[in-house]
């Protein structure tokens, strides 16, 4: 093929992936790094990729210590409660303790943060989320990021991470094409630090149609945070923690302004409260400890997200659909009103749109909700991700081997949606985990960790063959096609695509079975998937450069499910209700898996390890 190689050499720290996580990444290797090789390599455009591309109209993880609002700990212990108990709390209380200065720089860069003119303070929209100005949040990070690095790769799509070959288990570098031109890229790197986005679209959405790219995450999320590190081997954790989430429907609007700012609440089809109906069935099923609205109320603290949507499900089950936000109150305030209108407009216009669009006005008319299918990411409510290093002050030894947020590959680290058990990090949290993470890199590389890595010719060159192999099936079978765009030589992107939504929603608890799943369901899924990672090794063809760059977002995003199928089958219990449920297993069980869950995808057989890690609880019960 006519592709050119460009080799980038003695990178010392690359950053694959620029969205929040990559940008703090960025930024911190070059104030711990001063001399040091800073590369990006990001799949989009730094200015406007990752989850914050569109805007934002709040901050969702602020202690405001300063102002003597909240401290660190309390925060662990809202995370924890929120996750059913399943949070690595050395990792969240290490992002806690430093994510304030993180805001407290976005603002001294340009980003406009709501005040409180009573107060002084940053106008606040919930104990954890302060409102800010966000449309241009991405780009203003970016700056700072661009600054720092020496070279920024933009439209590259990594594929794959190169190892050492002189030790092994140590990473070496990445390697990815550009997705405008074609052009091979390899990357020889003493650290990587993967910031890729977690994954949307990997369960049937329910937008179809014309509204089919319409999902809840960013669309171009293709789990590579997850396939990346897992084709790499490192051990993965709470991958059976996807989310589903509380949405206006079809638009996907995000709720946490409505709810926690406007004060407006929820409501069944008849207009009745029913949330509280649902509570002491679900109580049977995880135990007081978990659900105590009395605890909740007292502690400020609410009631897990996935409870909520427990709720949310089984009401609509019970045929008292639709659930409704009830925003005719809230907005006959004017103010609130243009508040509920602004929070769509500057981070999720299509909602905005949409309501004019099919003639809803939140003033005259509650708007319908939603629950999404699930996304497999670990920033908002949910910690899917790498088993990560923490830091070395608070983590206990199992937790701890050597180097912040490193993960169990010796140079690679992760940040944001790439590092597992650390939940409720939003946009904040993942800079100020990539912040934590390049200190670690540079102290790695300080302390001779990278000395004498080897990656030859023939890792770089069998990388080049294995991804360019879909363009390649194309040419040899194109003539085969029998009609429209079947082939009996090969699948596409989008039939494989089509086919994974399928399996993932129907075998591992999406929509259409109102999240259900068991031990027969998924030892099925798995099957069923293997052979489409069959058909993928085999004859994935891709017509153009953008079919190979959604081929290559397919197999992360096969990667990620599987991840996903083992961890489910792994947990033998229904931890977070709502989520997804174990219909074998429909109860939480502390008694046995009051864990973590570990998994590990041996890169050379594809055979998966599980096992227990133990959950400590570092922050005490002390309410907050
Ligand atoms: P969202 O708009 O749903 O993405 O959420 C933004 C923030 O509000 C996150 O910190 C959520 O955890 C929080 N949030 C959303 N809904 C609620 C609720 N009903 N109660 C408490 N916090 C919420």
């Amino acid at each position: 093929m006519a592709y050119d190689t460009i080799v980038e050499d003695n990178i010392d720290v690359l950053v694959v992936g620029a969205g929040l996580g990559g940008t703090g990444a960025a930024f911190e290797a070059r104030y711990w790094g001063k001399d040091k090789k800073i590369v990006i390599a990001e799949k989009a455009n730094i200015d406007r990729s990752g989850a914050v591309a569109q805007g934002l109209y709040a901050i969702n993880c602020y202690m405001g210590t300063r102002f003597g609002e909240n401290n660190p700990e309390d925060h662990v212990r809202y995370a924890r409660i929120d996750l059913m108990g399943m949070v690595r709390e050395d990792l969240l209380f290490d992002m806690a303790r430093h994510v304030d200065s993180a805001v407290h720089q976005f603002e001294e860069w340009g980003l406009p943060l709501m005040r409180n003119p009573k107060t002084g303070t940053y106008q606040r929209e919930g104990r954890w989320q302060i409102m800010i100005h966000g449309e241009s949040y991405k780009p203003i990070v970016a700056e700072a990021a661009k600054k720092s690095a020496d070279k920024v790769f933009n439209r590259i799509c990594v594929t794959h991470l190169l190892m050492d070959e002189s030790k092994p288990n140590r990473v070496g570098g990445a390697v990815g094409f550009n997705v405008r031109t074609g052009n091979y890229h390899v990357f020889k790197s003493k650290t990587v630090i993967v910031a890729a986005g977690g994954a949307s679209n990997i369960y049937k959405p329910r937008s179809v149609g014309e509204g089919a790219g319409r999902v809840w995450y960013a669309p171009w999320s293709s789990g590579s945070a997850y396939g990346l590190l897992i084709q790499a081997g490192a051990k993965m954790t709470q991958m059976e923690n996807r989310i589903v989430l509380a949405r206006f429907k079809d638009g996907y609007g995000p709720v946490g302004a409505y709810f926690l700012h406007l004060k407006t609440y929820t409501q069944n089809g008849a207009g009745e409260e029913y949330e509280s109906n649902w509570f002491p069935a679900l109580q049977e099923m995880v135990g007081k400890e978990y659900l105590d609205p009395e605890v909740s109320h007292r502690t400020h603290r609410p009631i897990p997200t996935c409870l909520r949507n427990h709720a949310f499900i089984n009401e609509v089950a019970a045929g008292r659909g639709p659930i409704r936000m009830v925003t005719m109150e809230a907005f006959q305030d004017p103010h609130l009103e243009e508040i509920g209108w602004h929070n769509f407009l500057g981070m999720t216009v299509g909602q905005a749109v949409l309501w004019a669009a099919t003639d809803v006005d939140p003033k005259y008319e509650n708007p319908e909700l939603t629950t999404s299918e699930p996304y497999v990411m670990g920033s908002h409510a949910t910690g899917c991700g790498a088993w990560c290093s923490g830091p070395e002050d608070i983590s206990p030894p199992e937790y701890f081997w050597g180097y912040n947020r490193m993960t169990s590959v010796e140079g690679l680290f992760g940040a944001g949606d790439a590092v597992g058990g650390t939940p409720h990090a939003f946009s904040s949290g993942s800079f100020t985990e990539g912040r934590l993470a390049a200190k670690a890199a540079c102290q790695y590389i300080d302390d001779g960790k990278a000395t004498g890595i080897v990656v030859s010719e023939s890792q770089i060159n069998k990388r080049r063959e294995e991804i360019y192999k879909p363009m390649e099936t194309y040419r040899v079978y194109r003539n085969a096609i029998t009609a429209g765009s079947v082939n009996p030589h090969y699948i596409n992107p989008r039939q494989g695509l089509d086919r994974l939504q399928k399996l993932m929603d129907e075998y591992c608890g999406g929509v259409t079975v109102q999240y259900m799943t068991n031990d027969y369901l998924l030892e099925i899924g798995l099957k069923k998937l293997a052979i489409l990672n069959e058909d993928w090794e085999n004859g994935i063809a891709a017509e153009n450069i953008h079919e190979l760059l959604r081929a290559w977002e397919l197999k992360h995003r096969i990667l990620t499910s599987e991840s996903v199928f083992h961890h489910t089958l792994f947990r033998e219990e229904t931890r977070w209700p709502g989520y997804y449920y174990r219909g074998d297993k429909m109860k939480l069980d502390d008694e046995n898996w009051h864990v973590l869950t570990v998994s590990r995808r041996d890169p050379e057989t594809g055979e998966y390890t599980m096992e227990k890690a133990p959950l400590y609880h570092i922050i005490g019960e002390d309410e907050g």
